[in-house]
């Protein structure tokens, strides 16, 4: 380990804080830079900021060992590290472009600290065109230094196991020294993945088979990495196009897309109808492809109609549930079960249970809501009525529906009879497709799934 590279990573978010534990694990000293002093000090306590599986212990251990190093001052970080990781936030300006006010901020900051030999390293997902600009502000600085585009695919709730079980890592750039750099510090990673997966308390998973190092072009490398999320995103919005027309025709649309992703050429993931997606990645993330294809003259109407599809499902699914109602939402107590964007994870950004939450009290109905990790986070950001409840019995006891916008394993695996000892023959709205529609029914609960309608034979099991 004597010869490994000092690491500055720039940005302690959902990105920044685990590369930081998965390159201190793996033995490299790490700093870790951030100008918000909470986040800084909750890891100094040795804590990761959000919720992420096995994340707390890596942050621990690398801190006590010295290895995770938080800190303010570029000039302390920089000027020691062989590689310097800029994975600062990337978020949307009000048009739906990429705000790169961070990204180019942290590029100023340290090309007045790079050792002549340090490679900098942009993990942001940023437009494709945005490296180059980069190398040009370093020129402007004096400073000509070797610049990767090296962009991240980790899932929120699933951060560390994606990482040490990636599918691909990718790196652009024209100078391969550089990106053999930036390679081996995935490798090394790699090779002490058995002891970092322990320490972190995850285990592979089934079936995997190696990831692939996959090195190309500055430019290819900024788009693999927005047309890969712009692309899962159409998959679903392709998904809840069809889901309506199921709901209008008695098909299920687990069964269909079951059929459809049977085929090889087609595959059965991120065919899953329901609420749309959110986050802090995939709404942005289209958004300023579409930014980016219009100023190159290159109109992206696709991903424009998966973006409209995506902000429908909400309002269709309320929609849904008034009609069972009878047609109105008032005076009706709603329990909405799920704030995170997705489980596994606290984050709450842009995620479609908060959004429902919101609109079902807009509509005049009593809602409480819960989610497991994400209840304190969302406080601040629900409209002033909602009632935040300590468990799920305390959200939907008495309740005249329940809506789960989130599959949290403990509301997936509350059974039916739960659901209905406190519903007493309420409406339940599976906002993401996962209960078994049957055994709701039987349990004399009214279910409402999307594009569920039909007479379901495979799901029909209990
Ligand atoms: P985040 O908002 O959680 O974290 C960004 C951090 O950067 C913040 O803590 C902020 O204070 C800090 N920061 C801002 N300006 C800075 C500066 N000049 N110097 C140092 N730090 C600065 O964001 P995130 O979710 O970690 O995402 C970071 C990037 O990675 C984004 O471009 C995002 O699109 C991309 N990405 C995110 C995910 C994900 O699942 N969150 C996955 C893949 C890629």
């Amino acid at each position: 380990m004597g010869n490994q590279p000092t690491i500055t990573i720039l940005g302690t978010g959902y990105v920044g804080l685990t590369t930081a534990a998965l390159t201190a694990a793996a033995g490299m000293k790490t700093y870790l830079i951030d100008p918000n002093p909470t986040r800084l000090e909750s890891v100094r306590a040795g804590k990761s900021f959000f919720y992420e599986a096995g994340l707390d212990s890596l942050v621990a251990d690398g801190v006590a060992n010295g290895r995770i190093i938080p800190t303010p001052v570029y000039a302390e970080a920089v000027l020691q590290s062989d590689i310097v990781i800029s994975a600062v936030g990337t978020p949307d300006n009000p048009d739906g472009s990429s705000n790169l006010n961070y990204v180019f901020a942290a590029a100023s900051e340290a090309a007045q600290y790079l050792k002549p030999d340090a490679v900098y390293v942009q993990k942001s997902t940023v437009p494709v065109g945005t490296g180059n600009k980069i190398r040009q502000l370093f020129m402007n600085a004096g400073q000509n230094r070797a610049y990767v585009s090296n962009p991240e695919f980790l899932r929120e709730g699933t951060a560390l196991a994606d990482s040490l079980w990636f599918d691909r890592i990718v790196v652009g750039g024209t100078d391969a020294n550089a990106l053999a750099k930036v390679m081996q510090l995935y490798k090394d990673i790699e090779s002490n993945r058995t002891a970092i997966a322990g320490l972190a308390g995850l285990s592979a998973p089934a079936n995997y088979q190696s990831g692939a190092y996959i090195s190309v072009a500055l430019e290819s490398a900024e788009l693999i990495k927005v047309t890969a999320n712009a692309f899962l995103a159409l998959k679903i919005s392709f998904a809840n196009s069809i889901a309506l027309l199921a709901d209008q025709t008695g098909a299920d649309i687990l069964e269909v897309m079951d059929g459809v992703g049977a085929d090889k050429r087609i595959g059965r993931a991120f065919l899953n109808a329901g609420r749309g997606y959110g986050g802090g990645c995939f709404p942005k993330d289209v958004s300023g492809l579409i930014a980016a294809g219009l100023e190159h003259d290159v109109s992206l109407e696709i991903m424009e109609a998966a973006q409209a599809v995506n902000e429908g499902m909400p309002g269709y699914i309320i929609e849904k549930l008034q009609d069972a109602l009878g047609g109105s939402l008032e005076h009706t107590e709603v329990a909405v079960l799920g704030l995170a964007f997705k489980a596994g994870t606290s984050d709450i950004r842009r995620s479609p249970g908060m959004h429902i939450a919101n609109l079902l009290t807009q509509a005049g109905s009593a809602v409480r809501v819960f989610d497991p990790k994400a209840g304190q986070e969302a406080a601040g950001q629900l409209d002033e009525r909602v009632a935040i409840a300590e468990s799920i019995e305390q959200a939907i006891h008495d309740a005249g529906a329940i809506v789960v916008a989130t599959d949290w394993p403990e509301f997936v695996e509350y059974t039916p009879q739960a659901y209905a000892a406190q519903l007493q023959g309420g409406i339940f709205v599976d906002a993401m497709n996962v209960f078994n529609a049957q055994a709701f029914s039987a349990a004399g609960i009214h279910y409402i799934g999307i594009g569920r309608s039909g007479n379901s034979k495979e799901h029909a099991v209990l």
